[in-house]
């Protein structure tokens, strides 16, 4: 064998499972077909459940202090603007960091870590047996054969690695193109200076501006046509009616609404994460979250397999979880985009509506919500759980004998934490057999949302004990059911 967990890709989703998997003690090997990082940026910032994340693993300081221009959360739903202040405190947050500042403070992480990245190094095939998986690479000095025990593919959307592994990718054919320029304008213009021009430029420092145009797909495009800027151009003047005075393109791309999603995130020994796993249009930014929270999911529960530690099913509980949240996250981006392709009177009209009700609390709760995954309830299979069952731990304030925590905190080793919260800590001892995979501490919270708290290496709560229980056969058995069998 040559890595227990081989990682192919390391774009954010890639390099943030790496990191994970080091953290659980696991050694994995990163392959990156690029020699270098582009420098260039598809997404401008993380918002949600990720940036709590973050939070947790003690990298978020990181992110803010690299996070060039602080502006207010704008959000909308296809272009409908959502007011925050209409939802109450629902705990979302946002950094506003553009993609390659995310992936160095990545691979810094990974570099501290210790993690092993080939860069220039290309996945050309992959075949698994029973024993391993292998995997032919391309890389500087020729090709050769890497063997590994697992093998994640985290290299985007066109994955080399879900098609080796006959993953299927159903989903939508794109219905509009959109087109996108990092441009400087002439004579160093800013957009005040161009009070005429319909087509939004979203400042991204040194005179850069993103423009992107949206217009039907085009039957018979040549997807694979690099991009010129005079086709930026002319897209422009259709849709604003006239120019815009570009001077020079830093990056031209192209993507589309195409939704995809793969059948299944793990087949044997090979797993997806991130683009590779699925794709949508990134309408309000859910690709950076929904990736990271795939990583963060899956690094603990392979880290356990690789160990030996992983009581049955952990493993394909990735799947189970995560593929329910992307049908999620395809759900809002493909209603985004069926409001956002048409602008005939029916959409219109669909679009008035929406906009009404988002003038409610309750509407606009659940549309961010659903967005920025901040409702996210895994099963945890117990039968009438507590509420906070499956559901993402509150970030308690802590008093513990040894000082002030909190359970962000206390999840930067990426463990599972059992959580006293009873004065007479009737709940620690039942850890005890446990102790090697998950840390247990006696606390004390101002307002306690329950006795009792096991909470998972990602976050998430595995089991909570209501106020009146004393038993503790249910968080023996939620501990068997997440971490295995007590050390004997
Ligand atoms: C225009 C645009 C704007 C966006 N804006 C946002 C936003 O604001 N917020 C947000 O959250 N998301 C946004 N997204 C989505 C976000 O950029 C992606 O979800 C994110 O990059 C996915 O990360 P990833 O690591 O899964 O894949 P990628 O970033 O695609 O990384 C995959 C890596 O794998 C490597 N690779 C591929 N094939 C191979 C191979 N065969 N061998 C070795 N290496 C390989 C690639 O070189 C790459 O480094 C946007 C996307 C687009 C297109």
């Amino acid at each position: 064998m040559d890595a227990d967990a081989l990682i192919i890709g390391a774009g954010p989703v890639g390099l943030m499972l790496a990191c994970e998997l080091r953290l659980a003690g696991v050694r994995p090997v990163v392959v990156e077909r690029l020699a270098q990082p582009t420098g260039l940026s598809k997404a401008l910032g993380i918002v949600g459940r990720s940036v709590d994340t973050l939070d947790c693993r003690g990298l978020l300081g990181r992110f803010q202090d690299r996070a060039a221009v602080v502006i207010p959360h704008a959000a909308h739903f296809a272009l409908i603007p959502l007011d925050l202040a209409k939802a109450g405190d629902i705990g979302l947050r946002a950094v506003f960091l553009q993609q390659a500042a995310t992936e160095e403070i990545l691979n810094e992480h990974a570099r501290d870590l210790g993690v092993e990245i080939r860069r220039g190094h290309e996945v050309t095939a992959v075949h698994q047996d029973p024993g391993g998986v292998d995997v032919q690479v391309t890389g500087p000095h020729g090709g050769g054969k890497l063997r590994t025990r697992y093998l994640v593919g985290c290299d985007g959307g066109a994955s080399t690695v879900r098609q080796q592994a006959g993953i299927a990718f159903p989903g939508l054919e794109p219905a509009f193109l959109l087109r996108l320029g990092d441009v400087t304008l002439e004579a160093d213009l800013t957009p005040a200076d161009l009070p005429d021009v319909r087509v939004p430029l979203v400042p991204l420092g040194s005179g850069v501006y993103r423009v992107i145009t949206t217009e039907p797909y085009p039957a018979g495009l040549d997807r694979a046509a690099p991009m010129t800027l005079d086709e930026l151009r002319a897209s422009i003047r259709r849709a604003n009616g006239g120019d815009l005075p570009i001077s020079e393109a830093r990056w031209l791309s192209r993507f589309t609404d195409s939704s995809r999603q793969a059948a299944r995130y793990r087949a044997g020994r090979v797993l997806l994460a991130g683009d590779a796993a699925h794709i949508h249009l990134p309408a309000g930014g859910p690709g950076l979250n929904t990736g990271l929270l795939d990583a963060v999911n899956l690094g603990w529960k392979l880290a356990a397999e690789i160990q030996g530690w992983a009581p049955p099913g952990l493993l394909d509980s990735y799947h189970t979880e995560r593929h329910a949240e992307g049908e999620r996250v395809l759900l809002h981006t493909r209603a985004q985009g069926a409001l956002m392709s048409r602008t005939d009177g029916r959409v219109a009209a669909l679009r008035e509506i929406i906009a009404q009700l988002v003038g409610y609390e309750q509407p606009v709760r659940h549309l961010l919500s659903l967005m920025y995954a901040l409702d996210t309830c895994y099963d945890t299979g117990t039968a009438d759980p507590h509420p906070l069952a499956g559901r993402w731990a509150p970030n308690l304030s802590l008093a513990t004998s040894t000082g002030a925590t909190s359970v962000a905190e206390l999840l930067r080793p990426a463990r599972g934490v059992l959580l006293d919260l009873t004065e007479a800590g009737m709940f620690a001892g039942a850890g005890h057999g446990w102790t090697d995979r998950v840390n247990v501490l006696t606390a004390r919270s101002a307002s306690p949302p329950a006795a009792a708290l096991l909470i998972r290496p990602d976050g998430y709560v595995a089991w909570a004990a209501s106020p009146d229980t004393t038993r503790t056969d249910g968080l023996r058995h939620a501990l068997t059911t997440w971490f295995g069998a007590p050390a004997s």
